[in-house]
This record gives C-alpha cells, sequence and structure tokens, in this order.
C-alpha cells in the first residue's frame, strides 16, 4: 500500500500540523462511506445537505457519486475553518455573527485534541484539548431528533473528522519531560516524496499520504488499505481508541535518541507508516461503524 501511496505522489502539501493531512482524512471518509449500511448511507446523505455549506462540498464533488463525494469533502471542513473568516477563535478574536443554521461560530481548535502526558506509567489528567469529551458529545447530539437537521448535519460532519483525528497518536498525547514535544521535535526524512524537514507532528500528520490524493487515485488507496487491514475488534468505546493512540505515541511515535533535529531511518520510517495506514483503516471502519449503530436503525 506504501508503495502505491508513494506512487501516486501529487506533492501537494497542507501547511497544517494540527490533523491528519487531508488525504487522511479523506481515506478514513472514503473506508467509512464503502462500510456504511444502506440505510445510514441514506441518512447521512440527507444531512449534508441540511449543513449550511453542503454546496461547496457538492461543487467540489466531480464525477461519480455525489453523496458519496461530499462524504468526503466534509472530512476536513473541521480544518478547513481554521481560515475561514466567519468563525473566530473564542478567547483570542471577537465572536463573529452567528450565520444561519451553525449553533455556534467557534473554531474550537481545542476539540482536535487531547493531550494527555507521556510517561512511563498510566495516563493522567489532559494538559489541554477536549477531544475525548467532543466524540461522545457529537455522538449524542446526532441522534437528538428533536434538534434541527443542521444542528445535527453539524454534528456529523465534526464526527468525521474526529474520529479521524482520534486515531492520529500524537493527537491524544503530549511529551513533557524530554522538552521536546512534537511540535518542538525537528524531522529530517530523507524517505518522504514530499517535504523532507518538519515537526514530528507534521510528520505524523503526512504519513497517510501526498495531500492531494482525492477521486478515483483516493478510491483505489482506500480500497487496497480495505483489502491489507481487518475491521478492528467491534464494541471499543472512543475513549479506547484514543487510549491505543496514547500507547503508541508513547511507544513508537518518537524516533530513539535525544538529538533534535533527528534524522531517522529507514526502520522507523517504514514502521511509522505501517502504524499510520493501520489507524486509518481503524478510523475508517470505526466511523462506519458508529454511524451504522447511531443512523441504521
Ligand atoms: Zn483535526
Amino acid at each position: 500500500v506504501r508503495g502505491l501511496l508513494v506512487a501516486l505522489a501529487l506533492l501537494v502539501f497542507s501547511p497544517l500540523a494540527e490533523a491528519w493531512n487531508a488525504t487522511g482524512h479523506r481515506l478514513v471518509a472514503t473506508i467509512a462511506w464503502l462500510k456504511l449500511e444502506p440505510k445510514a448511507r441514506e441518512e447521512v446523505a440527507l444531512l449534508l445537505r441540511a449543513h449550511p455549506d453542503y454546496e461547496r462540498w457538492r461543487g467540489r464533488a466531480g464525477k461519480g457519486d455525489v453523496d458519496a463525494r461530499a462524504f468526503v469533502a466534509a472530512s476536513t471542513w473541521a480544518d478547513e475553518i481554521r481560515k475561514d473568516p466567519r468563525f473566530f477563535d473564542a478567547g483570542r478574536e471577537q465572536a463573529t455573527p452567528l450565520l444561519a443554521g451553525f449553533p455556534d461560530m467557534e473554531r474550537h481548535r481545542d476539540w482536535h485534541f487531547v493531550n494527555w502526558p507521556l510517561s512511563a506509567g498510566a495516563r493522567s489528567a489532559p494538559l489541554g484539548g477536549t477531544l475525548d469529551q467532543q466524540i461522545p458529545m457529537l455522538a449524542k447530539l446526532l441522534v437528538r431528533r428533536e434538534e434541527q437537521e443542521s444542528t445535527r448535519a453539524y454534528a456529523l460532519v465534526w464526527l468525521i473528522h474526529l474520529v479521524g483525528d482520534a486515531h492520529q497518536p500524537l493527537h491524544a498525547s503530549l511529551r513533557v519531560e524530554s522538552g521536546h514535544d512534537d511540535e518542538a521535535l525537528i524531522v529530517v526524512n530523507r524517505f518522504a516524496s514530499g517535504r523532507q524537514r518538519s515537526t514530528l507532528h507534521a510528520f505524523w500528520d503526512d504519513l497517510p499520504g501526498p495531500s492531494g490524493l482525492r477521486g478515483a487515485p483516493l478510491d483505489a488507496a482506500a480500497r487496497a488499505l480495505i483489502a491489507a487491514h481487518a475491521p478492528p475488534p467491534a464494541g471499543a468505546t472512543s475513549d479506547e481508541w484514543l487510549d491505543e493512540s496514547w500507547r503508541l505515541a508513547r511507544d513508537e511515535a518518537y524516533p530513539p535518541g535525544t538529538d533534535n533535529p533527528v534524522t531517522i531511518d529507514a526502520a522507523f520510517y517504514e514502521k511509522s507508516v505501517r502504524i499510520a495506514e493501520r489507524r486509518v483503516a481503524a478510523a475508517g471502519y470505526r466511523l462506519a461503524a458508529l454511524l451504522n449503530e447511531l443512523l441504521a436503525r
């Protein structure tokens, strides 16, 4: 699969360092769409049409199944609003006017992660971020039939994104003791098809593949991930997904040694790609299972 993704490299990289890159989120959504039951697909398609930004996703859909394409395009909405002047950063900027169909206009940057400190022992209280709380909150909002459809659509679009983020190891952790956390540690990666020097966080964000992947090549990459990875065992809670991410960050995500910048070797790169692909596949399967459970009844 890695060979396929590298071969498809389009050398278009997102400057965002706060989530899986766009390809990561689109792969999660594509896998989930393929695994949705017909009833859930129908519900999802109806809800997306009630979202105030639906026309943008439809406009980008191009050829193929409009509902599938809109679902995939919606997966990066939570990152795109970081640069959207309709929205604001609470506590740092003046509130922007509430627009029709949105429950609020906040960017909610702290929804994308939960910073449980990395240490040898067990997880302790987070140093920031509320990702752990948002997934259950949004799942409840999604099924509240008395809510406006646009509010339920808002919850759906956030869920599509955050289930992906929950599977990125560095979104559930913060290294504190060494002084070089994942935003301060610089990685030199000679195996990358795109940028070869980045923060460790951006290194992980980019592992799912080149950021411009869309359409047929995206579908092929998603199908390759499904073929290579069985669904994870059913029934795990979102807290357990995040706990897996925290453990991976603790045990696998940092290159050995104390150098900064650190030059990584082929073995570390290969292992990281395998972990990222497994996590993207798990996120896709779990997003589908969650939406099937919530919407296919
Ligand atoms: Zn994110």
